[in-house]
């Protein structure tokens, strides 16, 4: 049966400008790398620093309004704002948790729920952004995927809740103290979008923006083959984090749907592939999120052993254990289980990490983003919009 997932997005760059101005009334300039704002402010007949002056507003200093560039000349501000936007994300909500963990709950300019975690630690922030409003894929242990897919979000949406995250942390224009790790881990399946998912990781790497570099990203994916193949042979591709969940076909296939499309053999033999472009240092990772009686029995470790080691793939495992919600059939594994599944793994020699949930209490952990509004912690953020 051939299974079309309509999430995925081909549009090049060239109908992006277009199909923006069409959708908003106004060029959205923030998911525009450096050239295209030079080229966009010569359309205005403006000399091309000023395009480097506004990426630079935008982006390193993630300016979210035009009045505040003040650098430019007021007719241009007024020109950009009859014709240009900056900021189409408007966050509805914000949610913190006891772990200092933060989520946003934004809306996009037609009204979808974006979620966006930033995610404090000793060294370093991470943000966990969403790729889609909702998503296509039908994996019965993650809520979000009970929203299905709204759309797919488009390169300026992605940046924007980076900047947005960033903003609130430390407010605008300041540098971040630590550095900034992204994850593509929230909402959607960003190997379904990924023309945009690119263009907004390229944008955010420029030095003159954000600087956050491909080293400091990890894409996650439920294993769409021909995009991991498509990564592999992009230069400036960031990590790769694959969703395993089952170590057979035949419990992968109840859990995550989309491995009927592209069973286990497929996707370790496209991980492979993807194997050859590991950096020295670099391995690929695999999450497998620990449900009760599911998936965590003994021999299931060892199954998934085995079949990692047949593929012999330079990586690791990072076990989650299951965020439970509402609707949700599954408990998480005990701590004790997670730790013997983990022993079983790393003695036939797979590295194995346990990952510690964060933000559970507010919606904000791994499978649990699904716009909930929730009454407890919550503040109304206007300011940032
Ligand atoms: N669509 C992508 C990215 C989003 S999910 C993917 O499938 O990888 C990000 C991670 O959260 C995945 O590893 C997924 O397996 C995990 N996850 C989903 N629901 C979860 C839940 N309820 N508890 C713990 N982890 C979950």
């Amino acid at each position: 049966m051939k299974i079309t997932y309509e999430g995925e997005d081909h549009s090049g760059s060239a109908h992006r400008m277009l199909r923006l101005t069409r959708m908003d009334k106004a060029v959205q300039l923030t998911g525009l790398s450096q050239p295209e704002l030079v080229s966009f402010v010569e359309t205005l007949g403006e000399p091309a620093y000023r395009g480097r002056q506004l990426f630079g507003a935008l982006q390193h200093r993630r300016l979210r309004n035009f009045d505040e560039i003040t650098d430019l000349p007021k007719g241009l501000r007024t020109r950009l704002h009859e014709i240009a936007g900056a900021a189409t994300l408007k966050v509805e909500s914000q949610y913190t948790s006891d772990d200092g963990t933060r989520r946003y709950l934004m809306k996009t300019h037609d009204n979808l729920p974006v979620e966006t975690v930033f995610i404090p630690e000793e060294r370093r922030d991470t943000i966990c952004f969403s790729s889609q409003s909702g998503c296509p894929l039908q994996c019965t242990f993650c809520l979000t995927a009970q929203l299905g897919l709204l759309r797919s979000l488009t390169a300026g949406e992605i940046v924007e809740q980076i900047q947005i995250a960033l903003n609130d942390a430390y407010g605008i224009g300041v540098k971040p103290p630590r550095g900034t790790n992204l994850v593509a881990m929230g909402a959607g399946e960003p190997l379904l979008n990924l023309d945009e998912l690119m263009k907004a990781l390229r944008v955010m790497a420029d030095p003159q923006g954000m600087h956050i570099v491909p080293n400091r990203v990890t894409v996650s994916t439920a294993g769409i083959v021909p995009r991991i193949l498509e990564l592999a042979k992009t230069s400036d591709r960031p990590h790769l984090a694959i969703s395993l969940a089952a170590p057979s076909d035949e419990l992968r296939n109840e859990l995550m749907p989309i491995n009927k499309r592209w069973p286990i053999d497929e996707l370790l033999s496209a991980c492979k592939v993807f194997e050859k472009t590991l950096k020295p240092n670099e391995r690929l990772t695999f999450e497998y999120v620990m449900l009760d009686g599911v998936n965590d029995s003994d021999e299931q470790a060892r199954q998934l052993a085995n079949l990692l080691n047949r593929h012999n793939i330079k990586s690791k495992v990072n076990l989650i254990p299951h965020n439970p919600a509402d609707p949700l059939p599954y408990r998480p594994s005990s701590e004790e289980t997670v730790e013997r599944f983990k022993n079983i793994l790393e003695s036939k020699g797979i590295h194995t990490y346990v990952r510690r949930p964060r933000g559970r209490d507010i919606f904000a952990a791994c499978g649990q983003l699904a716009a909930r509004q929730i009454t407890r912690n919550e503040t109304l953020v206007g300011a940032l919009n």
